[in-house]
């Protein structure tokens, strides 16, 4: 039961031809897709998609049945070219993933891109993307968030990345697939320490969503405190290190770059602290930021 007025709102959205749209799908919940989304669809000559059978039943969701063409990760390249000649015909392509956003930890990103580079016109239709649905959930500071998405699977590989992201101020957030949850809260929990706050975000937006807020220390418990809890789609997120937890214990380095941020501006504090502390440029320099910005 449409209102008029967004009935007569849909009626009238502009769906120029010859372009690539990229729209956002529910990541759970139906009833999480915007209606510009639909019109977008249901004007779509074809609809270029990651599974057909899982776009199919979600047209059909809607009342809506397309041509399909499936494009995933092993043909993106392929397909594009494709669409890129039905694009030069006139016709509105709509590209959308299994769930989500495309391109965001699904393919699209080469589609998109071969698209752009032969010319053509590409409009975003945007929706839910879990990565976002987590975040507005965090309540975790506002100053910046880093997408990770998955891990590297092989154990060397994870924690490489784990080690280059554990001075960074900005929210960390990953995609985990259940049967790594465990594994990856421990290897969070080893590297980032067990104080800092993470948020687990499970099955959001469906009938077992749950989203859990504590300390790296306390995950653990808090996942193996229901067996149903290792079920589902997660998304993990890790507050950024805070000043004193990048200084660590290293009171010394602190005292000196604060006393040349005093009278100095930050490039040269930095440099001139690198010659005193010995320590990298990089961490100095996101440490001095971090200093100035919180006042120390
Ligand atoms: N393109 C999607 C997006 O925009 O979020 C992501 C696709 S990626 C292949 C799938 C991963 O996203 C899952 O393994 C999980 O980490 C995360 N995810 C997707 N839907 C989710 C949901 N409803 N709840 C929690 N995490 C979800």
């Amino acid at each position: 039961m449409l209102l008029q007025p967004l009935m007569d709102a849909m009626s009238r959205q502009q769906i120029p031809e010859a372009t690539l749209y990229v729209i956002g799908t529910p990541i759970g919940n139906i009833c999480d897709i915007s209606l510009r989304a639909l019109a977008v669809l249901d004007a779509a000559d074809v609809v270029a998609c990651e599974d057909t059978r899982n776009t199919r039943a979600l047209l059909g969701t809607y009342g809506l049945a397309k041509p399909l063409v499936a494009a995933h990760q092993h043909n993106e390249r392929e397909v594009a070219q494709q669409l890129i000649v039905r694009l030069q015909k006139g016709e509105r392509i709509a590209l959308v993933s299994d769930a989500g956003t495309p391109g965001v930890s699904d393919p699209g990103a080469r589609i998109v891109d071969s698209v752009r580079e032969a010319g053509c016109h590409v409009v975003p239709v945007p929706g839910p993307s879990a990565v976002v649905t987590a975040l507005s959930a965090s309540g975790f500071p506002d100053d910046g968030f880093r997408f990770v998405g998955f891990l590297p699977t092989k154990n060397s590989q994870r924690l490489e990345v784990l080690n280059s992201l554990k001075d960074q101020s900005a929210t960390l957030v990953f995609y985990e697939a259940p049967h790594r949850i465990k594994a990856m809260l421990d290897a969070l929990t080893g590297m980032f320490g067990p104080a800092r706050r993470v948020m687990i975000a499970r099955e959001l937006t469906k009938l077992f969503e749950e989203t859990w807020r504590g300390t790296l220390s306390e995950a653990g418990d808090w996942l193996a405190g229901d067996s149903n809890r290792m079920r589902g789609e997660f998304v993990v997120l890790v507050e950024g290190a805070g000043v004193d937890e990048v200084l660590g214990n290293d009171e010394e380095v602190k005292r000196i770059l604060g006393i040349l941020l005093e009278s100095l501006p930050v490039s040269s504090a930095v440099a001139v602290a690198v010659r005193i502390t010995g320590q990298k440029k990089n961490h100095l320099y996101n440490l001095a930021l971090q200093m100035k910005a919180s006042g120390q």
